[in-house]
């Protein structure tokens, strides 16, 4: 069984590489540890799934704004959070390899498993990236590459106020980039030490919080099966005791079965007044909230639903991962939902080199770009071969056009196509026109 969830792991990466969609990070010089670089394929799919959060949970709804905060934030923002002082993982360093471990990821503290050598002290590490801004270098230019898009949203909280004056409960969203300086940054793109998240803080009145906790839990849910996550492998989790975050009073953290084993996607949290509280105090300005009907003035309460873009990705690879047995050979496919399928869908002229299949094909292929923007075009290597490349970057559906579009075999089939499914094998001929609406009903 461990060697098949390896054997997977290993398969989903070559896959990622060998057709477009994740590569390592500056790969020509090396590498760079923690950081992988999309391709055509990974980017087409990343934008797929923020456009299907930001949808559902901006542009479809009443009560959520919209920000774009900056990466490098005022250090006293993560002076008040709490970041300066305590964003840290415990560490220990092998005396011999000098190799660093997560204290809390190693099964012994007595030997290095990597070199048997001996460990030092354990110590913690702030995993926040610090640079220097400005032309001189001194402790006060010292600014954070942000570990979170959170507070971001927390230190706008007035801004929006007094701009859009929402009323309660609201929320901001953000999608944006974070970076963690992880110590051992590992499992492809599920710790890296630099990634995008997609967070939401709904400001609500104290009372209401647990009415909405539910609601936010149910609505998470709900997107991660839109998107096509293979639900039967995600688990909820409540966060206990010590496990939970200072700020939190209650967290559930969505859980995914990766092959690596069954690890956090996403977390749900109540942080209480805690972060307007904070920022309220430490920066002096008032972040308070009046109602107007009740007259009652109060600093918010916040529920957090939290989402990381590169574990969902990883997570729809490993749900989408699927092989045909042909007879030895095992042909992988990714049986993605086409609502986020980085290809919609593949056109082809049956054969390369005839102008009038070409140039059919191609008017075919404007049609369906125009109208669903994720089409490719595909005149390479035999039509079986076509289909094989689209099966494994998970294109829902191919389209060929043969001599009957050309009306020049049966008369009765000028103008129709052969549009292939990619979990069915079967293939329709179908009107020219009527392609657009096939796919959007299937899609629907
Ligand atoms: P972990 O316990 O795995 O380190 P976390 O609890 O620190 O994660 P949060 O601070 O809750 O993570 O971050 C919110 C979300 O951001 C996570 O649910 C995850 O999807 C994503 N995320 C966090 N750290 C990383 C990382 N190093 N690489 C990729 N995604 C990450």
């Amino acid at each position: 069984m461990e060697n098949e969830k390896d054997n997977l792991m290993e398969k989903i990466t070559s896959l990622a590489k060998r057709r477009g969609f994740i590569f390592q990070g500056s790969e020509i010089y090396g590498g760079l540890a923690g950081t992988y670089d999309y391709g055509p394929l990974g980017v087409a799919l990343r934008n797929n799934i923020k456009n299907s959060w930001w949808k559902k949970f901006v542009d479809n709804r009443e009560d959520m704004y919209g920000v774009d905060a900056s990466i490098l934030m005022n250090s006293n923002v993560w002076k008040a959070t709490g970041h300066i002082d305590n964003f840290s993982d415990p560490m220990v360093e092998c005396k011999k390899c000098k190799k660093r471990f997560r204290t809390d990821q190693i099964e012994s503290l007595s030997e290095c498993v990597e070199c048997k050598g001996e460990l030092g002290e354990e110590k913690k590490f702030n995993m926040m990236f610090a640079t220097q801004i400005g032309a001189v270098e001194d402790s006060s230019s010292t600014v954070y590459l942000r570990p979170e898009t959170a507070q971001g949203m927390f230190v706008n909280f007035k801004n929006v106020m007094d701009s859009i004056h929402p009323k309660l409960p609201f929320g901001l969203a953000q999608i944006g980039k974070a970076f963690r300086n992880e110590i051992t940054p590992r499992d492809f793109i599920f710790r890296q030490r630099e990634f995008e998240q997609m967070e939401i803080e709904f400001f609500l009145h104290p009372n209401d919080w647990e009415k909405y906790f539910t609601y936010w839990r149910a609505e998470m849910l709900e997107w991660m099966e839109s998107i096509g996550l293979d639900m039967n492998s995600v688990y909820e989790l409540e966060v206990e005791g010590a496990d939970l975050a200072h700020y939190s009073s209650r967290t559930i953290d969505f859980e995914f079965e990766f092959p690596f084993g069954r690890k956090e996607l996403y977390g749900l949290a109540y942080r209480t007044d805690f972060d307007l509280q904070t920022h309220a105090k430490n920066s002096t300005v008032d972040l308070s909230y009046f109602d107007d009907d009740t007259k009652e003035r109060l600093i918010p309460h916040v529920i957090e639903p939290s989402f990381g873009v590169d574990r969902t990705v990883l997570a729809l690879l490993v749900s989408a991962y699927k092989e045909e047995i042909k007879g030895e050979e095992a042909r992988p496919y990714l049986a993605f939902s086409p609502s986020i399928a980085p290809v919609v869908c593949a056109v082809s002229p049956l054969l390369k080199n005839k102008p009038e299949l070409r140039d059919y094909a191609h008017k075919v292929y404007r049609m369906l770009k125009d109208e669903f923007g994720r089409v490719m075009w595909d005149d390479n290597g035999n039509i079986g071969k076509r289909y094989r490349r689209q099966d494994e970057i998970g294109t829902p559906w191919c389209i060929v056009i043969d001599f009957d579009t050309l009306g020049e075999e049966n008369p009765e089939h000028k103008d129709t196509v052969t549009i292939r499914d990619r979990d069915t094998g079967t293939q329709e001929r179908i009107k020219k026109d009527d392609i657009i609406d096939y796919i959007k009903e299937k899609m629907n």
